[in-house]
This record gives C-alpha cells, sequence and structure tokens, in this order.
C-alpha cells in the first residue's frame, strides 16, 4: 500500500481484516491536523507521528496474524523498484502524479500488478493494470515533475476517500483472489456530486514509453 493517507485509512483495515497476510505500508509523511477529516487511521493525538508506523500499529491491534512492514520512506523513480519487487498486488494511493507515474513505471518492469486509487474534490478513480496498457497510457507524460492537483491544494471529503478505498479494497480482494470477471485496463469512475459510478476502458497508448516494448 502506497500512502496511508485517505484511500489508505479505507484500504489498510479492509485488508487487514479480510486476512491479507502481508501488507506493506510505504508513506513517508507524518499525522497532520488537516488530514484526520479523511484519515480516519489517526487521531489528534497522532499529530507529528509517523503514518507508516501509526498504521502498522493500527492493523497489529486489529489482526496479529498479519505480518506488517512499515518504510518511511518517499518512493520515487530512484527507489520504486526496489520497494516494489517481490509484492503480489501494489495499490497506489498517494496523491501526486510524479508518484503515481513512479510506481506505475516500476510495477510496469517487475510485472506487478497496479491498482491506481484517487479521489480529489468530488470526483475519484479506481483503476487496475496489468502490464499494458499501464497508467502512464492513461495519463501521459506530462505530470511527471508537477505535484499538481493534490488533496491538500484542492480539498477532498472524508467521506469521498472513504468512498475510493473503500471501493480499491474490493477490488484487491477480488484481484487477489479471483472473485468475479478481471477488471483490468477498466477505471472506475465516481461522481460525488451526482452519486454515480460509470466505468471505462483504458486504450494502450501506441508511444507509451514505459509499457510501449512490454
Ligand atoms: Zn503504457
Amino acid at each position: 500500500m502506497i500512502g496511508a493517507g485517505g484511500i489508505g485509512s479505507a484500504v489498510i483495515p479492509a485488508l487487514a481484516g479480510a486476512g491479507v497476510g502481508k501488507l506493506t505500508i510505504i508513506d513517508s509523511d507524518v499525522v497532520e491536523l488537516a488530514n484526520l477529516h479523511r484519515q480516519p487511521l489517526f487521531t489528534e493525538s497522532d499529530i507529528g507521528e509517523p503514518k507508516a508506523q501509526l498504521a502498522a500499529e493500527f492493523i497489529a491491534r486489529l489482526n496479529r496474524f498479519v505480518e506488517i512492514a512499515p518504510k518511511q520512506e518517499r518512493i520515487g523513480a530512484d527507489n520504486a523498484r526496489d520497494l516494489l519487487v517481490g509484492h503480489d498486488l501494489v495499490i497506489d494511493g498517494s496523491d501526486n502524479f510524479a508518484t503515481r507515474l513512479a510506481v506505475s513505471d516500476a510495477c510496469v518492469r517487475t510485472r506487478i500488478p497496479l491498482l491506481s486509487a484517487a479521489a480529489v474534490q468530488f470526483q475519484g478513480q479506481v483503476g487496475l493494470f496489468r502490464g499494458r496498457p499501464c497508467y502512464r497510457c492513461f495519463v501521459g507524460d506530462a505530470f511527471d515533475s508537477d505535484d499538481c492537483d493534490t488533496c491538500a491544494e484542492l480539498g477532498v471529503l472524508g467521506a469521498l476517500t472513504a468512498t475510493i478505498g473503500s471501493f480499491a479494497a474490493m477490488l484487491a480482494i477480488n484481484t487477489i483472489t479471483g472473485i468475479g470477471e478481471d477488471q483490468v485496463s477498466m477505471l472506475h469512475l465516481f461522481d460525488g456530486e451526482e452519486l454515480k459510478w460509470c466505468a471505462i476502458r483504458i486504450p494502450a497508448d501506441p508511444g507509451c514509453r514505459a509499457c510501449g516494448s512490454a
């Protein structure tokens, strides 16, 4: 799980409670007051403490049979491969495009399925990628160095991150266990104003520099 923020606060308890036996939690941040409305893993007394470690302690209290590896590191292009290799599924709940693209590129190279979940303002999306097409096919190359439209700047309701995170957890469990139709290459979009879901299929980008030759 990349990010123990709003998305992670829904995903982590759901997976640990469902009996996912090994969880790695990667997050370099500490808890801030402005996180609390959307990150119910944490409380006011946690402010200033590292999220990865706190999330690990939460899981340990919830289900002592889960093997937890908290990593207080910022994942990026330089370390993504080393941090992700060996995992069965990567769930990205980070809050910026540069991180998401670095994670996606590493997942393509290591052939690990990627479940990407994001929410901002009243919109949320959850997509599953395995090889080609990849997340970079979907968003392109424009955002690699640009931390644009983060939750911190644009705002997001806790109810929305909980909705998107819970959907992501459901998709993760179905993917791990093989329940239901394979959702690879499908992007599920949620409109928090209309309260509607829709799904689209992501096409491969013929010029994608991550998966183009995969
Ligand atoms: Zn691609």
